[in-house]
């Protein structure tokens, strides 16, 4: 009996004691990296306390998941780091009702991060297998209110718009046109916009009434490239 019972007790403790672990980790970097940090916005902190940011990263890299860094993903990207992901959201000024596209799925951390707000969530990666593992690990984590796609995010989701809030999170050496098109009047669109490589500067654009765009800067950020249709 003590034979089968030991093997059993072995292989459940580290399971739970991760999880906790986890949690753990999870309220600390929402205490001292977003509060501590300025966002004030209360569901997007409870979003950030709820979102298993362990699930999104590599295993490699599990035990500085919640660590105040972006860390690297496959072909060469990026999840953003939790205080970006936190600030970008917050400046959406998004509502429970909301419909929001999101270039740039990646890991696909900040869609679930935006589901957890929003109605529905709308992200289009142009790298297949990112597309496809994020679009599986959506599933696995049961965020159903997330659509995905695979394709180049420059020409938006027309079928799906238009959008009250645009989310870019990949550096933008311009505003694509098409994206502004699918913004509803008084939409909000956040994104990295910069012609460097080593820095951006992060922005939201509210579109008014006549269709112009009131610009605002946020601060700087270093994100991986849009690639595609804006480059040409
Ligand atoms: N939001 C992601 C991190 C983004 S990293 C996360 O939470 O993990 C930027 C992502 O944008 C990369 O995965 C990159 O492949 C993707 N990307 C770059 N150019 C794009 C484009 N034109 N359309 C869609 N996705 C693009």
């Amino acid at each position: 009996m003590a034979a089968t019972a030991l093997p059993v007790l072995f292989w459940s403790l580290p399971e739970t004691v991760h999880s906790e672990d986890f949690t753990d980790r999870r309220s600390q970097m929402v205490e001292f990296d977003l509060k501590q940090r300025g966002i004030l916005d209360s569901s997007v902190l409870g979003a950030m306390l709820k979102v298993p940011r362990h699930e999104f990263v590599e295993s490699k890299h599990l035990n500085v998941a919640y660590a105040d860094m972006a860390l690297p993903i496959k072909k060469n990207q990026t999840i953003s780091q939790p205080y970006i992901v936190a600030l970008m959201t917050e400046s959406a000024r998004l509502k429970a009702t909301d419909k929001v596209l999101e270039i740039g799925t990646g890991s696909a951390y900040q869609a679930a991060v935006l589901a957890e707000i929003v109605e529905q969530v709308y992200s289009i990666e142009i790298v297949k297998t990112l597309a496809e593992e994020a679009a599986e690990r959506l599933n696995r984590l049961g965020y159903e209110n997330v659509k995905t796609r695979h394709g180049d995010g420059y020409q938006g989701w027309e079928e799906a718009g238009p959008f009250d809030a645009i989310l870019i999170t990949a550096a933008t050496p311009k505003i694509p046109q098409p994206l502004v098109d699918q913004l509803k009047t008084g939409g909000r669109m956040v994104m990295p916009l910069g012609e460097g490589r080593d820095s951006q500067n992060l922005v939201v654009l509210t579109k008014k009434k006549d269709g112009e765009l009131h610009k605002e800067f946020i601060t700087g950020v270093v994100f991986v490239p849009m690639t595609g249709e804006v480059r040409q």
